[in-house]
């Protein structure tokens, strides 16, 4: 029995199954976040296009030539300009609608001149596919000139685009350069079997991956929000209880100290009912940014809730926290916050309590340290004071 490989199959199946997983992707899209719907729709107008082009091309010989050449690259170009624009959609960089899609005149132009005015094979098809290659290293500069932290999907479809622009690039040069034309393209040669079978099946593997791509940045981002305050923008209770739970092995290990801080603000409530939640929220932010200004990068900082803020210190003693949150207590003091023209001074609270190993887990340094904030507000607020552990031993600044 023989086999026999057939490239307009190849061709028509390709351009088939790139219609079906633009399909998909277009029903998937309608579920994504609005911002990501958008890049979506891009890349799946990209995929109909193509395969709709594509398909023009594999019908060769059963249609009029000028639908399969002039109108089929046309539409495959607008396919790769749309693949090109999601990208850099997905990117947010500066789009290259006109750009990019001026390919499509190009290629028409081209298709044109070298079918009916002058024929001359070669130069179309290599003038053509030195088109497609120049829109394929956009795609690849695009992928990996941005600061996006590496993700699989991202190097899938650089690989993909990566090797059509190199296979677009070999046999443009390989048809100018020896003006040796492609005669029949369903001839199975490497030639015809790189350009027609790759190029067919490029755009479903790229749309797969393109996929990928989408949802592995909506999961860093729903992982980010779900350990972000959403007001402030600093860590949230859950993320500073990971945190520290980390920060106390790593303590216990290397025998350093380790410190804890609890910042309120001094009559908050004051605030809001005075000049309502948007001036209290104004409030919240000034404050944590105050206190970003004065930690060292290693400690972090986080939002316990309401006007209660929570600062882990690694490789830090009760003494030297003391000294920090003092620090921090006299910043608020002297910086007033601007509310609607005008001016208020903000004071703050802080109980600071140091890791003993008895403490055992976070929640019972946690508990230290608001013992130390309770008594700080008890004894008239805008202070400092330290648990030292045994009770009835709280230190004042
Ligand atoms: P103290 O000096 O004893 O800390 O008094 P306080 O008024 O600061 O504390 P209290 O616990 O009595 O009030 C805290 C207020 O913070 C009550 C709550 O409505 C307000 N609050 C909590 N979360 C937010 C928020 O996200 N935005 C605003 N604007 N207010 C908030
Ligand atoms: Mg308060
Ligand atoms: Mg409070």
């Amino acid at each position: 029995m023989t086999w026999q490989f057939d490239i307009r199959t190849a061709m028509l199946l390709g351009s088939a199954l790139t219609f079906l997983v633009g399909a998909m992707m277009l029903v998937a899209s309608t579920t994504q976040p609005i911002a990501e719907r958008g890049i979506m729709r891009w890349w799946v107008l990209g995929a109909i296009s193509y395969s709709v082009g594509f398909a023009l091309i594999g019908l060769r010989g059963w249609i009029w030539i000028g639908w399969s050449v002039v109108l089929g690259n046309g539409i495959v170009a607008v396919g790769l300009a749309c693949f090109a624009i999601a990208m850099r959609r997905y990117f947010g960089m500066p789009e290259w609608r006109r750009r990019l899609l001026a390919l499509v005149p190009a290629i028409l132009a081209t298709s044109v001149t070298f079918l009916f005015a002058v024929r001359d094979d070669s130069f179309r098809q290599g003038l053509i596919l030195l088109q497609y290659a120049v829109v394929f290293a956009v795609c690849v500069q695009t992928l990996y000139r941005n600061d996006q932290p590496p993700s699989v999907g991202r190097h899938m479809v650089g690989v993909l685009f990566g090797t059509c622009m190199c296979l677009m690039l070999v046999h443009a040069l390989l048809v100018l350069l020896w003006r040796d034309p492609i005669p029949n393209i369903f001839a199975v040669t490497p030639l015809t079997i790189s350009v027609f079978v790759v190029g067919g099946l490029l755009p479903v593997l790229g749309t797969i991956a393109f996929l990928l791509m989408c949802t592995e940045r909506n999961q860093r981002e729903l992982e980010t929000a779900a350990r972000i305050d959403h007001l402030t923008g600093i860590n949230n209770r859950g993320a500073i209880e990971a945190m520290a739970t980390r920060m106390i092995a790593t303590t216990l290990r290397h025998g350093e100290p380790m410190a804890l801080m609890v910042v309120d603000i001094d009559h908050f409530k004051r605030i809001n009912d005075e000049l309502g939640h948007a001036a209290g929220d104004k409030a919240l932010l000034a404050t944590v940014q105050m206190l970003q200004q004065l930690v060292r990068t290693c400690d972090v900082l986080g939002r316990l809730g309401g006007e209660e803020f929570v600062l882990l210190m690694p490789d830090t003693d009760a003494v030297q926290a003391r000294r920090a949150a003092e620090r921090m207590r006299v910043e608020v003091e002297r910086t007033p916050v601007t509310f609607f023209g005008t001016f208020r001074s903000l004071t703050v609270s802080i109980g600071v309590a140091e890791y003993r190993v008895e403490d055992g887990n976070f929640s019972r340094l946690l508990q230290r340290a608001d013992r130390a904030l309770y008594s700080a507000k008890h004894s008239g607020r805008n202070r400092v004071l330290v648990d030292l552990m045994a009770p009835d031993t709280l230190m004042a600044v």
